[in-house]
């Protein structure tokens, strides 16, 4: 995901124009056509799986020709290269990099970026290979970034022990995700800026997008006819503040309703998130 951060005021809801469906209930109705249940997919009764779920979950959405995860959470790089290569994985170079996708997710790119380039304009990665797929290593990295750098600021003013510190240095993963969350209830927050959720900064450990190699980076995402153009070939903002982070859902934007996702703008920009109204955080502040 993204570094760009937004000052949570800027955020607003559109109004909606087709009829809204809640989000898990186009999620049963999805789940339910690919013939999996969400308990195996998501234990809802698991607050980070839900959470990862509202906050990402809109690839579970997508077209029938998208494949999503298994798991809300992976938990091992063999489980992601398992995953990653079942669902296909196809290359191409854009701007001189590496960019690797699901066949269908890469096939609509190339569409809209030939569109681009028909007006003079263009769509390239962001931070080079890294704007599209990545392995598990690669989340727990990026985690890593943001976590550590924000236990030594909350440490330096007091807000953790030493002793707080080390502990959640020192625990797995999974449960590192959780207790950063519950300290993010308090005002402890570890997106780079410090002033949001880390969810808004970067994915949690194998729950990316980019593990699914649905998502890609965009350099040119302030431009809003680029944005206007992805949206045309199934690419949309589903992750609340990132910015230039786009998810391939194949679909039409009108539809997006029926799907259980429901739009917000942010500094302009329209992401397509879980209709889950009351209970996502990012439009509680
Ligand atoms: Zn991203």
């Amino acid at each position: 995901m993204s570094t760009q951060q937004l000052p949570a005021n800027t955020i607003r809801e559109l109004n909606e124009s087709s009829e809204p469906v809640p989000f898990y209930e186009a999620l049963r109705k999805a789940l339910k056509k690919r013939k999996v249940k969400i308990d195996s997919v998501c234990p809802p009764a698991d607050p980070v799986a839900r959470r990862i779920l509202e906050e990402y979950g809109a690839v579970f959405v997508a077209d029938k020709k998208v494949k999503p995860p298994p798991v809300c959470v992976f938990t091992t790089e063999e489980q992601v290269a398992k995953f990653q290569e079942e669902a296909g994985v196809k290359t191409e170079y854009i701007a001189y990099d590496h960019v690797e996708l699901q066949p269908e997710a890469l096939k609509h790119l190339l569409k809209a970026r030939e569109e681009a380039q028909k007006e003079g304009l263009d769509i390239t990665p962001r931070d080079g290979a890294e704007a599209a797929r990545r392995n598990y290593e690669d989340s727990v990295r990026l985690w890593n970034s943001r976590f550590e750098p924000a236990l030594d600021y909350w440490l330096s003013q007091g807000r953790l022990t030493a002793e707080q510190v080390n502990r959640l240095r020192g625990l797995p993963l999974s449960q590192q995700v959780a207790e950063v969350l519950e300290l993010e209830k308090t005002g402890i927050y570890f997106s780079k800026d410090l002033s949001k959720s880390i969810l808004y900064s970067i994915a949690a450990p194998g729950t990316s997008q980019h593990i699914h190699m649905l998502a890609f980076d965009v350099n040119e995402f302030e431009n809003p006819r680029i944005r206007e153009i992805m949206a045309k070939h199934g690419w949309f903002q589903t992750v609340l503040s990132d910015l230039p982070h786009f998810t391939f859902l194949g679909l039409k934007e009108k539809d997006l309703p029926k799907r259980g996702l429901r739009s917000v703008e942010v500094n302009g920009q329209v992401f397509w998130i879980p209709n889950v109204v009351g209970t996502h955080p990012g439009l509680d502040k």
